[in-house]
């Protein structure tokens, strides 16, 4: 059953529930849609407010918990109530974040160095992802109440340099909040969907997202290749910001007015009115060429080029972040061909002119940089809804594929969750002495037998030249390219004969019955465990059975009666246990096959080396 509701913000009616994009930043978090209308995407903003959630949550005495402005209030007065910039710690230890514990106005726990950080508010203990999940909770409370419908499902941003373990935490937050977490992309990603790169189908781009907020510096550099992203560098100062140009602009202040560090120190209302005024002046000339004020009946004033002077040796650092992260992807600035500009701080003209002259382009800074993530996150997230039918999102590969091996066993070479394009290569070889042909069979599927999963295709590799069982070399090779089609090639390496076969493997399967197989899966675990445990018992009996049979034929006359009695009867009870027996029963048959032919084994090889010896002059 779907639903129906009239979203007010739009005035449209709206038949199924929106998926939201969110940017989950350090200093400020926003939530963006794309508009049902307009098909353009929007930041949600509450009627006349702005659509910035500062990512800050304060604790109050009585058990109250407020997120945003009104946390933010609390940050100088109750700074050990006031948790910032969590995202600094999700996915991180005490001996990640311990450089920078001073940083923290508040408490994080040190007794466990190596565990994931809990930050400590009176007796309570909070990780990262709960305090991260307060403010996911408050935004999708916010975008709820705009949009007048529920909100259960959304795309959230992270940084690109962020692990598993950190992807997996702001997953886990947004689970925590009440989110289904579709999907978790990269920050520069976002950034350059708002701005519409990499939505053409056979688009190849290399674009430099810039991201310079108030307390961090990223440079990523990506390549865009038919609408999938890849990561080819990251580079950056977790502690450099605007804030930096404003501390840069208080000590100016602070000499001009012969203020004493102490007295900063002593009066804090001040110090945090300076910085104030100096987060104003900077704001002010980014369009002015002169700023003049006062700070407690104390005139303060800044020129344009007083402030760029001041700024130059932080905009310096992260040049040289960029020619690293180029460095790092092989690239030159020439190879550059879109710079995409993030974050508050791109606003400071000496920014945009110092990075336009590295990259010797023109930039794309036209759209807000606070908004721009959280607008490429809408872009995503409606693409996932499926309303944007012109472009194929097929990034990962939702179930395994792989080939069937001896005993109808499943042997997976692209694991399920793999991200696309992606190329895997295994080499298999014959079972039979001069075997010609091999079959290639491609099934799709989590199960451990082949016969519980979907079967895609399947190929014969021919004309294998006459070899021993075990010396061809046949690589099969998997590639699933950004269109989601699967090419399987298997190639005898000796010979060279090749044979290659295309497919689709998602075609025809809906969400359903995707998620029906992964169900399928889990509940037949241990079963499957059990059988393919048999099956690798089998199918190792008989290659024993084999080899040993192919000894006695070259190598009777050196076995005494005995001996060929009981080979032989090792062999006919193993053969036996192959149709009926347990894989216990089996693998001690093939040790007791073993035993008895150890002897003489043994007793050829000692003769072999003796003698190869023979003959030869051993030199000491
Ligand atoms: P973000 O972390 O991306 O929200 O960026 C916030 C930073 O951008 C803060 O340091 C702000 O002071 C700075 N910022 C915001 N607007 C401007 C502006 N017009 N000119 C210069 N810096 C700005």
């Amino acid at each position: 059953m779907s639903k129906i509701g009239i979203n007010i913000a739009t005035g449209s009616l709206q038949q199924e529930e929106m998926i939201v994009g969110i940017d989950l930043g350090t200093t400020n978090s926003l939530v963006a849609i794309v508009h049902p209308d307009t098909q353009k995407p929007v930041v949600l903003k509450e009627y006349n407010g702005t659509a910035l959630v500062p990512s800050v949550v304060h604790f109050g005495d009585a058990g109250s918990v407020s997120v945003g402005d009104e946390a933010k209030k609390f940050l100088i007065t109750e700074p050990q109530n006031t948790i910032f910039s969590v995202k600094r710690l999700m996915g991180k230890s005490y001996n990640d974040v311990k450089d920078h514990s001073s940083f923290f106005t508040y408490k994080i726990l040190d007794d466990d160095t190596e565990r994931l950080v809990k930050v400590q508010l009176g007796d309570r203990f909070y990780s990262p992802i709960e305090l991260s999940s307060l403010v996911l909770k408050e935004l999708k409370s916010r975008a709820e109440h705009i949009l007048k419908t529920a909100v259960n499902r959304a795309v959230i941003t992270v940084p690109a340099y962020f692990n598993d373990a950190q992807r997996q935490a702001t997953r886990d937050a947004g689970k925590l909040a009440g989110l289904d977490v579709l999907r978790i992309i990269n920050e520069p990603t976002a950034a350059s969907l708002a701005y519409g790169l990499g939505m053409k189908k056979d688009e190849v781009r290399t674009v430099a997202v810039y991201d310079l907020g108030g307390g961090t510096f990223d440079i990523s550099i990506l390549k865009i290749t038919s609408g999938i992203f890849e990561v080819l560098s990251t580079n950056g100062n977790t502690y450099l910001g605007g804030d930096d140009f404003d501390s840069a602009i208080v000590k100016y202040w602070q000499n001009e007015l012969s203020l004493p560090d102490e007295e900063l120190r002593n009066d804090k209302s001040l110090a945090q009115s300076l910085r104030l005024k100096a987060e104003e002046a900077k704001i002010c000339l980014s369009s002015h060429s002169n700023f003049e004020s006062s700070v407690r009946e104390r005139t303060v004033s800044l020129t344009k080029e007083e402030f760029e002077n001041l700024a130059r040796p932080f905009v310096n650092q992260t040049i040289y972040c960029c020619k690293s992260a180029l460095q790092d992807a092989g690239l030159t600035v020439k190879d550059i061909e879109e710079v995409i500009m993030v974050g508050g701080s791109t606003r400071v003209p000496l920014v945009k002119k110092m990075i336009s002259d590295l990259f010797q382009k023109p930039l794309h800074d036209s759209m807000n940089p606070d908004e721009v993530v959280a607008l490429g996150a809408a872009v995503q997230a409606d693409i996932l809804a499926g309303n944007n039918k012109d472009f194929l999102l097929l990034d990962i590969t939702p179930l395994s594929l792989g080939i069937e091996t001896m005993g109808g066993l499943m042997d997976v070479l692209i694991p399920r969750n793999s991200k696309i394009p992606t190329k895997v290569g295994r080499q298999y070889t014959t079972q039979k002495d001069g075997q010609s042909g091999m079959r290639i069979s491609v099934f799709q599927g989590e199960r451990d037998l082949v016969k519980d999963n979907r079967k895609l295709a399947e190929f014969s590799l021919n004309g294998i030249p006459a070899m021993p069982a075990g010396l061809p070399k046949v690589e099969v090779s998997f590639l699933v390219n950004a269109d989601g089609i699967l090419v399987v090639k298997a190639k005898e390496l000796r010979s060279g004969v090749e044979q290659s076969i295309e497919v689709k493997p998602q075609y025809g399967l809906t969400d359903e019955e995707v998620e029906k197989m992964l169900m399928d899966s889990i509940v037949h675990a241990k079963d499957d465990m059990k059988t393919r445990a048999l099956v690798e018992a089998q199918t190792e009996a008989g290659q024993i059975i084999r080899t040993t049979n192919n000894f006695l034929v070259k190598n009777r006359e050196f076995l005494s009666p005995q001996e060929l009695v009981n080979t032989n009867n090792a062999i006919a009870n193993l053969q036996k246990l192959i149709q009926s027996g347990t894989k216990d029963q089996i693998q001690t048959a093939i040790e007791s096959l073993n035993e008895i032919s150890k002897p003489y084994a043994e007793r050829l090889m000692d003769e072999a080396i003796g003698k190869a010896m023979k003959g030869k002059n051993v030199l000491e």
